[in-house]
């Protein structure tokens, strides 16, 4: 027996009551992005319809609540990840965001010609691209960490590519097309002991197991607040106090600058240093009510939930005939890689949307990935909390249609 009431669950998620192509919605995009509970919708709109006003700026009541409010979140985050400290908690503007403010930030003070960056073969664009931009700056190098068959980092070789050089180590922690959860916390003891960095991409892990920063003692995490409930546009990096100290600002702009002079200008010190501009006020108000959401549901019940609804889903899609599994990490979370032998993904993608099914299909950027499985696109169906088996049975369903339909 579940802890968790979906039925219950599923009321506070009004899209879910909505259809699509006259049919009812069944949601199993959740890894691209999640829908949002009522509390979140109603502190948005609460925010956008009585409470505007910048922050960090002005002394009126409004300026002084927001505020206040935008401060919480950061404490609520804070709590919820585990950070020493609450300046550790930088706002982005998402993941990419994140790690693009890393990869140049860190980049600028700590890689230097020759130096190599570690990023396993399972990684989203996002934590590849912006790793090869500094580094080709930097005379640096990308070296890329192997996964096998079963979609499982080939820690041996991992090991083995750990050498003086390597001054970061950036990898997923769940693969958003694979659905392996890395073990993290092993890698970033081994990359400590070879005096290396490492940056966790929480992106598909942070909605769906606790995630402790000072228990698995990463030096940085990223995630973005629309995968976990919250409004888009905006993200979080957590960085180590002395390594976020030590690295420059990524932007200029208001907010981060302690004085301006045309000859020199001194900058403010964390979080603020990293958040130039106006940020994602409504967005950051209204996440610390998805924080709040996922927290009182708790993180070990949701953890269990979604793995047996995905125990479940793997084994009646197991039972069609002509599909092949990409991934079979016996860590999956969340996410159901699939292909249908003899059918596009795309085409299959579109016939499941007809029945009011909403999958992934694509390369869901990893394409180094889809090369190392031998293929380039896949269909994806990904599992949360509201998701019932009722909607597994429905996956399956339309499949099945798809297939007689296509094949
Ligand atoms: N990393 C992973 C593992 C992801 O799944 C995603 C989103 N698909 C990202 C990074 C990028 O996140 P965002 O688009 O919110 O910046």
């Amino acid at each position: 027996m579940s802890a968790l009431n979906v039925e219950k669950i599923r009321e506070d998620f009004p899209q879910l009551k909505t259809t699509v192509n006259g049919r009812p919605l069944v949601y199993l995009d959740n890894a691209a992005t999640t829908l949002k509970p009522k509390v979140v919708i109603d502190q948005m709109t609460k925010h956008l319809s009585q409470d505007v006003a910048n922050v960090h700026r002005g002394i009126h009541t409004l300026s002084e609540m927001g505020t206040r409010q935008f401060e919480e979140t950061r404490i609520a985050v804070q709590n919820f990840i585990n950070a020493r400290e609450v300046h550790e908690v930088i706002y982005t503007k998402g993941t990419t965001d994140a790690i693009n403010l890393l990869a140049n930030s860190f980049g600028e003070r700590f890689l230097n010609a020759g130096d190599e960056i570690l990023l396993s073969q399972m990684e989203h664009h996002s934590n590849i691209v912006p790793w090869q931009m500094i580094a080709e700056k930097k005379g640096a190098k990308v070296v890329v960490i192997p996964v096998n068959d079963k979609g499982d980092i080939v820690l041996e070789d991992y090991k083995k590519l750990l050498n003086p050089k390597v001054k970061m180590v950036s990898v997923v922690h769940t693969s958003n097309t694979l659905g392996t959860t890395n073990p993290v916390k092993e890698m970033i003891k081994l990359a400590h002991a070879n005096g290396s960095k490492v940056a966790v991409d929480g992106a598909q892990s942070i909605a769906h197991q606790k995630i402790d920063v000072q228990d698995l003692d990463c030096d940085f995490l990223v995630f973005s607040a629309h995968k976990i409930y919250g409004p888009n546009g905006l993200g979080i990096l957590y960085g180590k106090e002395e390594l976020l100290n030590e690295m420059p600002p990524y932007q200029g702009g208001g907010a981060m600058i302690s004085e301006v002079t045309f000859e020199k200008t001194t900058y403010n010190i964390l979080p603020n240093k990293f958040e130039a501009g106006t940020p994602a006020i409504a967005e950051v108000i209204a996440f610390k009510a998805a924080i709040d959401y996922v927290q009182k549901l708790g993180m070990d019940n949701i953890y269990n939930y979604e793995h047996e609804l995905l125990a479940y889903a793997t084994s009646e899609l197991k039972k069609i005939a002509g599909i092949r599994l990409i991934g079979e990490s016996e860590t999956k979370s969340g996410v159901l890689s699939f292909v249908l032998e003899g059918v596009h993904p795309h085409d299959l993608g579109t016939l499941l949307d007809k029945q009011g099914v909403a999958i992934r299909t694509g390369h869901h950027c990893t394409q180094p990935l889809m090369k190392r499985f031998g293929i380039t696109a896949c269909a994806r169906a990904s599992f949360t909390f509201y998701n019932t088996k009722a909607d597994v049975d429905a996956l399956i369903a339309a499949i099945n249609k798809a297939k007689e339909f296509l094949l």
